[in-house]
């Protein structure tokens, strides 16, 4: 099968891939006592915002993350020729780490890397990446968390800044819109090439983003591959069946053994 699936993608002309819940780490570190209890702080501080963070800072605790970043690296390393788009709903940021091209990734759910106003789109201060220093600094947080952290002021409104991601009540999805808006022409520039599609282990957290779009594709595309690997949800719909494939593995297992 893997050698059947090697070959899909070498002989595509366009490679489409969906990351989805199974490269999260929350099933692992919530079995870590004191992630729970700093992320219980976090919750009754309205600090939703730092779980990223908080789940970067214990990934190290968890031996799955290493895997985690490893399949994705096979990926990269496996579709190294090819022209593709990856879509992740991950928030762990490991799909800018690990070598897939430039430009070529969104993360339509945000992570730990960017900040925004606490006001989110109603204002005019569009989000942008943290420095160097204010990482260092959540990590610091991280080990001993005590006030509130925020990232300064707001330039435009004064409201304070935060953590962009969707554990933010007022997501503000400027953080993503350029990428996503790259991510969709490139989507229209693959209707009459030979599409490969890749759904790796996303459920249905937000189907919205990668689930349901993707079948959409699959389907009206006539030369389009659809591979769905999942654990639990690896049935196919009935208009995917007959050029669909069905796995049902974990998708960080399946892909680190590629
Ligand atoms: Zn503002």
């Amino acid at each position: 099968m893997k050698d059947r699936i090697k070959k899909l993608i070498e002989n595509a002309d366009v490679v489409l891939v969906g990351v989805g819940e199974e490269f999260d780490d929350e099933r692992c570190l919530k079995q870590i006592s004191q992630y729970n209890k700093i992320r219980e702080k976090l919750e009754a501080t309205g600090q939703d915002w730092l779980i990223p963070s908080l789940n970067r800072y214990f990934a190290d605790k968890c031996e799955d993350s290493y895997r985690k970043k490893h399949a994705l690296s096979n990926l990269a390393e496996l579709m190294k020729d090819k022209n593709y788009f990856v879509v992740s709903i991950a928030t762990n940021d490991y799909v800018w780490d690990v070598g897939f091209k430039e430009g070529r990734v969104v993360a339509p759910c945000g992570g730990s890397l960017k900040k925004q106003c606490r006001n989110g789109g109603s204002c005019t201060e569009a989000p942008v990446l943290l420095t160097e220093e204010e990482k260092a600094h959540i990590v610091k947080y991280m080990e001993d968390p005590q006030e509130v952290l925020s990232f300064g002021d707001c330039p435009t409104c004064g409201s304070n800044r935060i953590l962009n991601n969707i554990y933010t009540e007022k997501y503000d999805e400027r953080g993503y819109l350029d990428q996503w808006k790259k991510y969709t022409k490139w989507l229209q520039g693959t209707l009459n090439k030979k599409l490969c599609i890749l759904e790796l282990g996303v459920g249905m957290q937000c189907p919205s983003v990668i689930r349901f779009p993707f079948e959409k594709i699959g389907y009206f595309n006539q030369k389009a591959d659809f591979i769905r690997v999942n654990k639990n949800l690896y049935q196919l719909t009935e208009e995917l069946k007959e050029k669909g494939i069905s796995i049902s593995e974990n998708a960080v297992d399946w892909l680190a053994s590629m």
